[in-house]
C-alpha cells in the first residue's frame, strides 16, 4: 500500500469573474520512504496542491474535492476538526515557503517548537523540552539555540528550526515548499545534505516543491512536473532529467544554464496561463513548438511513456 494516493485532486479559488483552477484533477501516489519532486514555474499551482494537501484552505476556495489516501485512510472523509486533530501535523506536516520569517520574535524558538507537543499531546514542559533538544541533535543545530530568539539565528538555522517544528509529532510524511529558495547557495547545499538523511536515516517521505528541477532531482525518486494547475509529467528522477518525455519538461531542462555547454540557455517562448481561463485543449499549446492538430482542441491524457513513466502530451496518445 502506497503512503500517500491522491486521485483527481481539485482546489479552485473562487473569483469576481471564472475561478482560478489553481490544482485541476491532479493524482500520482507516494511510496512510503520515498521523495516526489513536485516542480513548475511559479503560478503553476504548486504551492495549491500543498495547501489542498494539507487543507490549508483560504476563504476563497471552491472546487475543493478528489480522494486523499494518506496511510490507507481516506482523509479528505473527515470532517475539519477530525482532520486537524488527527492528520495535520501528526501524520502530515509541512515546511511554508520563506516560514522561517513566520517565527514569533518574542518568543524561544524552543518554546516554540515544543509547543504542539504541550497542546496537542499534553506533555508536561521537561518532556517537551527533551523532545526539542533531540530534534535539534537531528537537525544539527547546537541545543543551547533552543534558549536563542528568532532575531540572533542566521536565516539557515531559522529553517532548521523550521524542519524540527515540522518533525515534532512524527509524521511520516512531509511537504517541503521551497526550502531553500531563501538560503545562501552554500547553506542551500547543507539543507539538501539535511534533508536526505533525515530520508535515509528516518525513512521519511518528502513532498519537495520546488521551480528548479535539478535541485529536486537531488533529493527525489521521482519527480512530477506540474503546468497550469495539471499534472504534465511523472517519473523516476533519472527519467524525467534524461528523458523527458513532455515539450514543457524539454524545454524546462533547456532553460536551465550549463557551465561547460557550448549554447546559451533556452528560454521557454511566452508565459504560464492566467488560470481563470486557461487554454483549450492541451495547456501548454500557445508556448508548445511541436502543437499539432488535436492540440488546441482536446486535453490530452497522461499516456505512459515508458513503464512508470507517464506525460499528458498528444505525441505520446498518438503514438499508440
Ligand atoms: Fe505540445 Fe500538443 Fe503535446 Fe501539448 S499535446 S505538449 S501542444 S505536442
Amino acid at each position: 500500500m502506497s503512503l500517500l494516493e491522491v486521485t483527481d485532486l481539485t482546489l479552485h479559488y473562487a473569483t469576481r469573474e471564472d475561478p482560478v483552477r489553481a490544482v485541476d484533477g491532479v493524482s500520482f501516489r507516494l511510496e512510503r520512504g520515498q521523495a516526489l519532486g513536485v516542480v513548475g514555474e511559479s503560478g503553476s499551482g504548486k504551492t495549491s496542491l500543498s495547501l489542498a494537501l494539507m487543507r490549508l484552505l483560504p476563504s476563497n476556495a471552491t472546487g475543493y474535492g478528489g480522494s486523499v489516501m494518506l496511510d490507507g485512510q481516506e482523509v479528505m472523509a473527515l470532517s475539519d476538526d477530525e482532520f486537524r486533530r488527527q492528520v495535520r501535523w501528526r501524520k502530515l506536516s509541512m515546511v511554508f515557503q520563506g516560514a522561517q520569517n513566520s517565527l514569533n520574535p518574542v518568543l524561544r524558538v524552543g518554546h516554540q517548537v515544543a509547543e504542539p507537543l504541550m497542546l496537542e499531546n499534553g506533555a508536561r514542559k521537561a518532556q517537551a523540552r527533551e523532545r526539542v533538544l533531540s530534534l535539534f541533535d537531528l537537525v544539527r543545530l547546537p541545543r543551547e539555540v533552543a534558549d536563542r530568539y528568532p532575531h540572533e539565528l542566521s536565516g539557515g538555522m531559522k529553517q532548521r528550526v523550521m524542519i524540527a517544528m515540522s518533525l515534532v509529532l512524527d509524521p511520516a510524511l512531509v511537504v517541503l515548499d521551497e526550502p531553500t529558495s531563501a538560503l545562501d547557495v552554500s547553506i542551500q547545499a547543507q539543507m539538501m545534505n539535511l534533508l536526505k538523511d533525515l530520508k535515509r536515516d528516518l525513512g521519511i517521505s518528502f513532498i519537495f516543491i520546488t521551480h528548479d528541477i535539478a535541485l529536486a532531482s537531488d533529493l527525489c525518486d521521482r519527480i512530477a512536473v506540474v503546468y497550469a494547475g495539471q499534472m504534465v509529467e511523472i517519473g523516476s528522477a533519472d527519467d524525467a532529467l534524461t528523458q523527458p518525455s513532455h515539450p514543457y519538461t524539454q524545454l524546462l531542462l533547456g532553460s536551465i544554464p550549463r557551465l561547460a555547454a557550448d549554447e546559451p540557455p533556452q528560454f521557454i517562448p511566452g508565459a504560464p496561463p492566467d488560470l481563470t481561463g486557461p487554454p483549450s485543449g492541451c495547456r501548454f499549446h500557445p508556448r508548445c513548438p511541436y502543437v499539432f492538430e488535436p492540440c488546441d482542441r482536446d486535453d490530452p491524457p497522461l499516456a505512459a511513456a515508458r513503464e512508470g513513466h507517464e506525460a499528458r502530451c498528444w505525441l505520446l496518445a498518438t503514438e499508440k
